[in-house]
């Protein structure tokens, strides 16, 4: 059964229709891409996966039970855990207290408070390790990492927090060549640890090397679906 799955799904905003008979299907161990220009639909769809808006057609399952999420946090209660691009931190907060943050409305963990200091630096410590990012120091503001090792400690905190699927929006767009090749490799990290991943991106160059699925929108409707082994590439 597919962690997560679109059928014939749509969206209408008003007399707008953003997304027309969308499908997709995304399961334990893999990455599904989906690409397309700006005003694809891309934002629609993971905001109706991530429980942000509800689809006004079709249908949306998990784990083969037909759901419709009020709010981001039933998505989460599923285990869909979604990482935008924008990071909302605040600067000058301590890498493992942002690691830590939120966790209270996370699956599975008791209220923050209860949570002791030295467990959550150690814990976050070596979270990050277990995914190879070594930090010199898990007390630095999270304003001193780049851009990409901020997003490697989301997918990292996603991970340690029971995700089962991890939705990345554009995770890599804001990144240069060798940031991107990094957070790469913490989404191939996370889909061979089991997790579903639903990668956005509008560049078919990061997609293609790390995604099982593809699909490509446009206009808010799929002009193609394929599978990695559908894809030969040009030399
Ligand atoms: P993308 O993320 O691929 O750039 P979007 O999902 O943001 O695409 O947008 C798809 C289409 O839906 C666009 O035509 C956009 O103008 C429209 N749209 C998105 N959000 C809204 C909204 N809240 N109200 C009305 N139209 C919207
Ligand atoms: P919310 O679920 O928070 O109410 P909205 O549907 O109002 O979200 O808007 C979600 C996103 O879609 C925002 O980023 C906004 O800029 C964009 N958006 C809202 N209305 C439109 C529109 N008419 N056309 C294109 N994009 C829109």
């Amino acid at each position: 059964t597919p962690l997560v799955e679109l059928r014939d799904a749509g969206k209408r905003y008003g007399n707008i229709i953003a997304l027309r008979d969308v499908s997709l299907k995304v399961a334990a161990g893999e990455v599904m891409c989906v690409l397309g220009d700006n005003g694809a639909g891309k934002s629609t769809l993971i905001k109706i996966i991530a429980g942000l808006h509800q689809n006004t057609d079709g249908e949306y399952l998990v784990e083969g039970k037909p759901v419709k999420f009020d709010s981001p946090r039933q998505a989460l209660d599923h285990g869909i855990a979604t990482v935008y691009q924008d990071l909302a931190v605040a600067p000058l907060m301590p890498v493992w207290r942002n690691f830590f943050l939120g966790s209270e409305k996370t699956r599975g963990f008791g209220p923050f408070r209860r949570l002791d200091v030295d467990f959550m630096k150690k814990t976050a410590k070596q979270e990050l390790l277990d995914m190879g990012i070594d930090l010199r120091d898990v007390d630095q503001p999270i304003g001193t990492l780049s851009g990409g090792e901020r997003q490697c400690v989301a997918i990292a905190r996603a991970v340690y927090f029971g995700a089962k699927v991890l939705i990345l929006d554009e995770p890599t767009a804001a990144l240069g060549v060798k940031q991107s090749g990094v957070v790469l490799k913490y989404i191939v990290q996370a889909r061979d640890r089991g997790l579903g991943v639903i990668f956005i991106s509008h560049n078919p160059h990061h997609a293609y090397p790390v995604g099982d699925r593809f699909l490509l929108l446009k206009r808010g409707q799929s002009i193609g679906y394929h599978e990695k082994e559908d894809i030969t590439l040009e030399e």
